[in-house]
């Protein structure tokens, strides 16, 4: 029996120099987001209560402004993210709206093609994630004048070119990114610094979380989306959530 253990991705350690830039980021993310609320005062931030979303969230709750703040429950989120929701509501006294997928597409895409099909073609787990992710998305969005993610640059090699303010072209709808230019020290630090409620994922080497059955730890130094998708390539890497 082999003795080798893989050494598993960490935290991120918060140095001074991160918590020293701090104060600016969070100036720059304040007048953002005051800025998008006053344009489009019904927007919607879509949270996956990832790191960068928490971020996000916290900063809406502490200017209290008039952005909704949706999730979507997949189905298949690991339990650790479920109560996350419910912590999250708690701390912030917020009520996080939650959107489900269809029964009966979820229903039939399981007695078609099984489950486990995700796995077997890009083109099925795509099917999953549209139902799933993608209409649930849709029907949050229905009557938002625009839309706002936590997605930053530096996550991945699709996210290089992320701007701060785009057009969701497919809905019609104005798109933006508020912390696009946070390295990931910034997000954590934000987080240390304000105890910001985390994913206990987060903590056994998961640095990126989506799906339970499409979500696993990342050895250290590997990227940090590896770890979703891993047995497709790295350019299909997206839920088709941010063409
Ligand atoms: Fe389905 Fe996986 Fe997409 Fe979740 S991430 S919707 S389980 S394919």
């Amino acid at each position: 029996m082999s003795l080798f253990r893989p050494e598993f991705w960490k935290i991120p350690a918060v140095g001074q120099a991160d918590a020293a830039r701090l104060p600016e980021l969070e100036n720059m993310l304040e007048q953002r987001l005051q800025g998008i609320a006053e344009r489009f005062p019904r927007a919607v931030f879509a949270t996956s209560l990832a790191v960068e979303d928490m971020v996000v969230t916290d900063m809406l709750c502490r200017l209290k402004l008039p952005v909704r703040i949706v999730t979507l429950h997949t189905g298949r989120l690991n339990p650790e993210t479920e109560t996350l929701i419910a912590r999250t509501d708690e701390q912030y006294g917020i009520g996080i709206e939650v959107f489900a997928p269809d029964t009966d597409s979820a229903e039939r895409f399981e007695r078609e093609y099984g489950a486990a099909s995700i796995y077997e073609s890009v083109e099925r787990r795509r099917e999953c994630c549209r139902i799933r992710k993608i209409e649930p998305l849709n029907r949050a969005l229905s009557d938002a004048p625009a839309w706002l993610t936590g997605q930053r640059r530096s996550q991945s090699d699709t996210r290089t070119e992320l701007p701060f303010e785009e057009a969701d072209t497919a809905r019609g709808i104005a798109k933006f990114n508020p912390i696009f230019d946070w390295e990931e020290t910034d997000v954590w630090a934000y987080a240390q610094k304000h105890a910001v409620p985390l994913n206990a994922l987060y903590s056994q080497g998961y640095p990126s979380i989506g799906c339970e059955p499409c979500t696993r730890p990342v050895k250290l130094g590997d990227p940090v989306r590896s770890g979703r998708w891993w047995w497709e390539s790295t350019d299909s890497k997206e839920c088709g959530l941010h063409k």
